[in-house]
């Protein structure tokens, strides 16, 4: 329950075709994905031109920077959120600023917007955002693509689409399309779809040009021939996802009120994690689980050094961390 994965294996048809694509892996992968590709664009409405399918989400946050980074340069981004962004700074010389997220653990569109400024090349919002898991609804979205200068590229992160969706909010690509500037959507087959092993994401870009722009900094045969067989299949089992998004639902309700009655508090989550302040040190809350066979996570943010990451499990994982903590916290 420590890395946001999904506890349920994946589509039973997606386990057959990535056996069946095993029979000719003497060969190398088509370097454009091009089934793959047809099918996002099919569902996505974005033209098979603008998108690029990433080694995960993970390879298009390293080569966002590789697109739009020099040393020096400004990357906007919230805290706390996804690691990968300050990586990806790092890697390119370019100075992070960090913006707290709002109370509700949603990023701060109106803090973002103050903290860009004419050295800002790449803005990263993820929304629903890890590890707080409030999402932005369209409103905010659209205010982010009409207010960042077109001399940055915007991203965002929705690495939890399919769960945001699932509870109500709202789809970005309108109001992303409405943007003057560059952007992009990530997305990714490792959380909902249950594929974070095979490592497949996908870039929604903003023009032909960002998307070429992503092409030529990626390896030639950045995603292997099994894992396109696999996301392929996945992406057709709409039922498989379905299934995982309700269940992620009854098990993510039960945690939070799980948490509160310990004493906890969590922030409102769409996603298929609860993140909740604890009266504890959440190192030693951590450490303490994990003697009891319960791995979770833990904020690394300044100022988060009391608040956990729980993954939501399968409901006996629910019981268990749930018995875990009420043990730690002194709730029995
Ligand atoms: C999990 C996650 C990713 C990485 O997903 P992969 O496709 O497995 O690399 C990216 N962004 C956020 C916010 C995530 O939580």
């Amino acid at each position: 329950m420590n890395l946001n994965e999904c506890p349920y294996p994946p589509s039973p048809v997606a386990v057959r075709a990535m056996r069946a694509a095993c029979e000719t892996v003497n060969r190398y992968p088509d370097p454009s994905w091009g089934a793959l590709v047809a099918a996002v664009s099919a569902r996505t409405g974005i033209a098979a031109s603008r998108i690029v399918v990433g080694n995960g989400s993970d390879e298009l946050i390293v080569n966002a920077g590789r697109v739009a980074l020099e040393p020096g340069d400004e990357v906007v981004v919230p805290v706390p959120s996804f690691p990968g962004y300050n990586k990806c700074a790092a890697l390119f010389g370019a100075r992070v600023v960090a913006v707290p997220v709002r109370d509700d653990g949603a990023v701060d569109v109106d803090a973002m917007l103050a903290a860009t400024g004419p050295r800002t090349r790449l803005v990263f919002a993820a929304t629903p955002n890890n590890p707080t898991g409030a999402m932005l609804p369209a409103a905010d979205v659209a205010r982010l693509a009409a207010a960042v200068p077109s001399s940055a590229l915007l991203v965002i992160d929705e690495a939890y689409h399919e769960f945001a969706i699932h509870a109500g909010g709202d789809e970005h690509l309108p109001a992303l399309a409405r943007r003057d500037g560059p952007w992009a959507s990530f997305r990714t087959l490792s959380k909902a779809y249950g594929l974070a092993g095979i490592r497949v994401g996908y870039c929604l870009a903003g023009s032909d040009d960002l998307a070429q722009a992503f092409q030529k900094v990626r390896a030639p045969f950045n995603v292997n021939a099994v894992a396109q067989a696999g996301a392929l299949a996945a992406w057709d089992d709409l039922d498989h996802v379905h299934g995982i998004l309700d269940a992620t639902r009854v098990e993510r309700e039960r945690i939070a009120a799980g948490l509160r009655e310990l004493g906890c508090e969590p922030f409102p989550s769409v996603a298929n994690f609860v993140t909740a302040r604890t009266p504890r040190a959440a190192a030693e809350v951590v450490a303490g689980l994990e003697t009891r066979g319960v791995l979770i996570s833990r904020l690394m943010a300044p100022g988060f050094e009391q608040y956990i990451r729980v993954t939501v499990g399968l409901p006996e994982d629910t019981d268990a961390v749930l018995d875990g903590l009420a043990d730690l916290l002194g709730r029995r």
